[in-house]
């Protein structure tokens, strides 16, 4: 295929106006996107459809709108939710056999908001299997393929967001980003994705990976998109206590003046691990901020390199600790045959969770046992800590921070998959935003060998519309 020419969705605010002026039908644009969706099955995005739902929210939405009354920012534009998010009526999978048949009894505060703004969610994306991945291919159920080229993973674990929303099957997708899942699939994908600061979107009603890391966020296919979904989902909720309140200022007011802003070029993200033609191309990406005057210097954050460690240790003890609650009896798969508890539990978990749960289980009941805890746990907390630490003082100097997205471009299918560590080392340059709470953002930066490049762009905690202006800028020269 040749992404970007399909279906070509207008902007999302023009989208919502014209619905509103029922100039659009939202019941078209929902059968608009369920044909896409049908046209690119070979590529694997997409779990279930949930074109019944759609299709009854589109009538109401159009009967509403030729009534005068207001829809909402977002009015019957579709979008695909990751199938970590749970919405009503559909099966919330997690793209984990364990979870197969479990239907959502309520309703991810994300997707509420969505649609008390008149979205309308068309479909649910794969995903690696709880979100833990780089390239779908931990899913329990398939692989989806990369837009640009069917041999290559699209990255993840949002790879199916991320496909989706680069195949035009939608105007935006939601995504989690837990160490580089929104970033990761958005730059291999050639499509914007969000990383927002840790608390700023509700995580209620996702399924959790890690919970001190986990973050939601929007891909679509421009920044402009990108910051109108975000302005729609932030903000308090009581439903998940981490929350923090929104920016008073709009996320969607992208008004910025990019002269003397101090970008620092992130030197360990910038380093030789970086395959040529990528690291060239993010060059010429920066050259172009900085011929637009933007002050570009070099910043360090010395114990970078400990990062993926760290992230692993730290990832791992979440998980295992938030996995616990898939037993086989409260939530999807059941063992039938069990003769007593303890061998529903065994065989329940043993059958439904796939080899990554797995794996990340046993790593992390292995470092939080008391046996280790001091040695694994605490000292990753410690260096965390550090992190943040270093992080800060670097943010004294530089307003933002730029770097690569991920040493390579997608990879191709079955390359990392049996070789669990090569697959984490993808996460190099993401994890650390993930550990520091701040917001970072992947915007496309060109081709290379006919795959797209990702520029990552940080900014400290809170700096979420700033971030977004910043990346509206780089988004208009890098065009
Ligand atoms: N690839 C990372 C991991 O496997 C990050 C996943 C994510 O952000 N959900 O843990």
């Amino acid at each position: 295929m040749d992404p970007g020419t399909q279906g070509q969705w207008p902007p999302i605010k023009d989208i919502a106006a014209k619905v509103q002026s029922g100039e659009l039908k939202a019941a078209d644009l929902v059968e608009q996107a369920l044909e896409a969706i049908a046209d690119n099955k070979e590529y694997d995005a997409i779990i279930a459809t949930t074109g019944g739902r759609a299709r009854e929210r589109a009538k109401d939405i159009d009967a509403r709108a030729a009534k005068g009354q207001e829809i909402g920012r977002l009015a019957g534009v579709p979008f695909i939710a990751k199938d970590n998010f749970l919405v009503y009526g559909a099966e919330t999978t997690a793209a984990s056999n364990i979870l197969k048949g479990f239907n959502a009894p309520y309703q991810a505060t994300a997707v509420n908001k969505l649609e008390a703004e008149g979205a309308i969610c068309v479909a649910k994306a794969n995903l690696d299997a709880f979100a833990h991945g780089s390239s779908t291919e931990n899913s329990d159920f398939f692989t989806t393929k990369n837009p640009y080229d069917m041999a290559r993973v699209p990255g993840g674990s949002s790879g199916g967001s991320a496909a989706a929303v680069a195949l035009q099957m939608a105007p935006f997708a939601t995504g989690t980003d837990t160490g580089s899942s929104i970033r990761l699939p958005a730059a291999f994908c050639g499509v914007v994705g969000f990383k927002p600061t840790y608390g700023l979107v509700s995580r209620s009603g996702v399924v959790a990976m890690a919970s001190s890391l986990d973050v939601i966020g929007p891909l679509a296919r421009n920044v402009e998109d990108a910051a109108l979904v975000l302005d729609v989902i932030a903000g308090r909720d009581n439903l998940d206590s981490t929350t923090i309140e929104k920016d008073p200022r709009p996320y969607t007011d992208l008004s910025f003046d990019l002269k003397g802003v101090k970008i620092g070029i992130l030197k360990e993200y910038m380093d030789d691990s970086i395959a040529p033609g990528i690291k060239t191309q993010l060059q010429q990406a920066i050259d172009k901020l900085r011929a637009a005057g933007a002050n570009i210097t070099e910043v360090s954050i010395p114990s970078m390199p400990l990062s993926l460690a760290v992230y692993y240790i730290l990832c791992p003890a979440e998980v295992s600790s938030n996995l616990s609650r898939y037993d086989g009896q409260r939530y999807g798969y059941t063992y039938p045959e069990a003769k007593d508890l303890e061998e529903s539990y065994s065989q329940s978990r043993g059958r439904g969770f796939g080899k990554e749960a797995k794996r990340r289980i046993m790593i992390g009941t292995y470092v939080l046992s008391s046996g280790y805890y001091d040695a694994y746990y605490k000292r990753a907390q410690t260096v965390r800590t550090k992190l943040m630490q270093e992080f800060e003082t670097a943010f004294s100097k530089v307003d933002f921070m730029v770097g690569a997205v991920s040493p390579t471009g997608p990879f191709k299918i079955g390359e990392k998959a049996s070789d669990p560590l090569a697959m984490y080392l993808a996460d190099l340059f993401m994890a650390g935003a993930n550990l520091a709470g701040i917001p970072s953002i992947s915007i496309p930066a060109g081709i290379n060998d006919n795959l797209p490049v990702g520029l990552q762009l940080m900014a400290p905690q809170r700096a979420d519309r700033d971030l977004l202006a910043l990346a509206k800028q780089a988004e208009e020269l890098l065009a």
